[in-house]
């Protein structure tokens, strides 16, 4: 008989990950806390739109939906940065010297519902939807699960195998070969080897910053009130706001602050703080926004975590995917990429050891473990880049020289962010090759000032 996988998470990387497995033959059991999201329910309460790039869209691409998915997604050309100060201009800085280089603004509940949709084009793929896990038997890779009455329960695909009382919530197993945790930062799956696992390590850190959502609506006629192929940044040394754009005319921003502090979320209740922060702090996009008070109001203050655990794996029965693994703060973008990422890894140790199922999840997790660690790094360095460096002078000649050095050294030389985003090399070699070229060049350039001042010695004395 096919081996069995019980999938926890029907999230970005949960979806794709049972697509992955579907196609191999495996028999896949997905459970999903949330209802579907195809019945209307929002996704995870995580960013409404995000950043798809090249590491993504190849995943995507070898199970063949890379194309469904793009057809949603605008195209990001480079970063918008908004100075501060009323009527300072704005500044395009491209992303890559090559123009035609983007990343894709997708909506996330598009995204999840094609993954799940591919996911159940194979009939050896089940999914079920309101089952929370509450925990894992990881010896036995049976993991216990909690189905609560709700109106909007459903089985996607097929019908569940197990009866539902829709008065009361049922508690219920579900077994297999083995259980894989594809249930975000917070893992239920996790606290299980945590609790069970000696010497598990585990590590979880909080930035002082929160990020809330809000909206730039479309203009009265569908169009995009700011310029559409960008990703829009307000630095503002301490804190920023981004914007990205939705394909129906609207931009998603995100507003990263402090939680606290003499000026933070904690100090800022009443509409007059709202609005006088605002028009301080990016006086251009108040005019956009006329449900400011609202939203700020009423959306969520998220929090921004960085997980680091190992191991990822426990013998042949438990696995850990994406950001229940390793979630990383999301200022490189990457965090949903590399958990896409992580989908195609395991796919291939698996088709790599297919009798050892043990030696497949090491094999991916030493894959995985270093760059899951070093895209963490970057992702909290990035914040300080995008808050702060972007709206400095020094910081864009940098990016022009980045863009110069690539363009006169083709293959020799790539910038960081191009390393991360437009290509597949791994995050700790991507990472490691930037602080050679970054000690290259400024060794090039004391040489040349070496130069210059030994010719004006010579000149002069
Ligand atoms: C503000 C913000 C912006 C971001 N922007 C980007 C970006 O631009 N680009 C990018 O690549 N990444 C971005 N990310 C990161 C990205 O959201 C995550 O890396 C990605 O969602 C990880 O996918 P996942 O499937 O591992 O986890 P999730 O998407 O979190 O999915 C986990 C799923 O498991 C379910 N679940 C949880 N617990 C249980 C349980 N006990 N039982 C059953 N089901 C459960 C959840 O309901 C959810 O559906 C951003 C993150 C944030 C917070």
């Amino acid at each position: 008989m096919a081996t069995k996988f019980v999938l926890i998470g029907s999230g970005l990387a949960g979806g794709l990950l049972a697509a992955y497995l579907g196609r191999r033959g495996y028999n896949v059991d997905l459970y999903e806390r949330r209802a579907d999201p195809r019945e209307g329910n929002l996704v995870g309460g995580r960013s409404i739109n995000l950043a798809l790039s090249t590491r993504g869209i190849h995943a995507l691409e070898q199970i063949g939906i890379a194309d469904e998915v793009l057809r949603h997604a605008i195209p990001m050309r480079g970063r918008m940065i908004h100075p501060a100060g009323a009527g300072a201009h704005t500044i395009f800085a491209p992303y890559d010297v090559d123009p035609t280089k983007h990343i894709n603004s997708i909506g996330r509940a598009a995204l999840n519902t094609t993954v799940i949709e591919a996911a159940q084009r194979y009939p050896n793929v089940r999914v079920h939807f309101n089952h929370k896990c509450a925990g894992v038997d990881i010896d036995s890779a049976m993991a216990h699960l909690l189905n609560p009455p709700s109106p909007g329960y459903g089985v996607a695909g097929t019908s569940s195998s197990q009866p539902v009382n829709s008065s009361t919530t049922q508690p219920i197993t579900a077994s297999g070969d083995a259980v894989i945790g594809v249930d975000g930062a917070f893992s239920a799956v996790r606290q299980s080897m945590q609790l069970k696992i000696d010497n598990f390590e585990y590590d979880e850190s909080y930035l002082a910053h929160g990020y809330k959502e809000l909206t730039i609506p479309p203009g009265p006629d569908g169009s995009w009130r700011m310029e559409k192929n960008a990703l829009h940044i307000w630095p503002r040394k301490s804190f920023m706001m981004i914007a990205l754009p939705n394909p129906d005319g609207s931009f998603t921003c995100t507003l990263f602050w402090e939680f606290e502090g003499p000026r933070s979320f904690a100090t800022t209740k009443t509409d007059d703080d709202v609005r006088r922060f605002f028009e301080e702090e990016f006086p251009d996009a108040v005019p956009l926004m006329p449900n400011l008070l609202d939203d700020f109001k009423n959306n969520p203050i998220g929090s921004l975590v960085t997980i680091r655990c190992a191991p990822w794996f426990y013998r042949d029965k438990v696995c850990l995917v994406g950001d229940a693994a390793h979630a990383v703060v999301p200022f490189y973008g990457q965090g949903m990429n590399a958990a896409f990422e992580d989908c195609v890894v395991l796919d291939k140790c698996l088709a790599a050891f297919p009798q050892d199922r043990q030696r497949a999840f090491a094999e991916y997790f030493q894959r995985r473990k270093e760059n899951a660690d070093a895209l963490a790094d970057l992702a909290l360095e990035n914040f300080i880049e995008m808050r702060d460096k972007t709206a400095s002078r020094t910081f864009r000649a940098k990016k022009k020289l980045d863009h110069f050095l690539e363009a006169a050294l083709p293959r020799v030389y790539l910038p960081l962010y191009t390393m991360v985003t437009f290509t597949r090399i791994p995050y700790a070699r991507a990472a490691r090759r930037a602080r050679f070229q970054d000690g290259a060049i400024y060794a090039g350039l004391i040489a040349i000032a070496a130069l210059l001042i030994g010719i004006l010695l010579w000149f002069t004395g």
